[in-house]
């Protein structure tokens, strides 16, 4: 067999192993698209989400120090991402203390005031919110919020109405609401929910 003949073969094997993988690329596990997950609530100051995992070193001192045991590793199954901390503001919010800010070794977590964290940002479904349902009366994601009338304002005193420019993601107000609605992502949804930065 020439030179010319044995490259071809090569060609067309290697063509052979690379058809099914980006079959499967574009079906279920997008290999090509970016690893960067943006649905995960980090801990206050939290520095982007595409240096994050590289900053920190799972050292889990942001755990250790928290008084409401509310930041949580990811586990195993979430591959480079395992033992890095969230926060499932259903289970148990941030209080917003900032002791984990400033005990962070690498600068994952950047010191920041309270007032100033961005951890994310709450939403409210008005289609299943009490307060905006006609024969019901509900105040409580704003009595819960420690930025009353800063991160969370009521319209004509009675629905509440997220600022965004002031609201910390801290998920006061979720874990708080009781409309629940059976099964969301991470546990029962609510009528308010906290969509991390991106
Ligand atoms: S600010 Fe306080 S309550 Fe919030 S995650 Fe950090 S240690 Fe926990
Ligand atoms: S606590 Fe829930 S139901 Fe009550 S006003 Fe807030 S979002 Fe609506
Ligand atoms: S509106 Fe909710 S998430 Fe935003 S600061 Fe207030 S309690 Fe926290």
């Amino acid at each position: 067999m020439d030179d010319a003949r044995r490259n071809l073969i090569k060609s067309l094997a290697g063509l052979a192993i690379l058809a099914p993988l980006s079959a499967g690329c574009s079906r279920s596990h997008p290999l090509l698209s970016s690893p960067v997950r943006t649905d995960r609530l980090r801990p206050p100051g939290a520095v982007a989400e595409d240096t994050f995992t590289g900053r920190c070193i799972r050292c889990g001192r942001c755990m250790e120090v928290c008084p409401y045991h509310c930041i949580k590793p990811l586990d195993v199954r979430e591959g480079t991402s395992a033992g890095t901390p969230i926060i499932a503001v259903r289970k148990s919010p941030c209080f917003l203390c900032m002791k984990c800010v400033e005990v962070c070794p690498t600068g994952a977590l950047l010191p920041i005031e309270m007032t100033e964290t961005r951890m994310g940002l709450a939403i409210i479904d008005t289609n299943v919110c009490a307060a905006h349902q006609p024969e019901t009366m509900c105040r409580t994601c704003y009595s819960v919020c420690p930025l009353r009338d800063h991160a969370i304002e009521l319209v004509e005193f009675v629905t509440p109405r997220i600022i965004d420019d002031a609201c910390t993601g801290c998920g006061i107000c979720v874990q708080a609401c009781p409309v629940e609605l059976g099964d969301g992502p991470d546990g029962i949804k609510k009528a308010i929910r906290v969509e991390p930065k991106s």
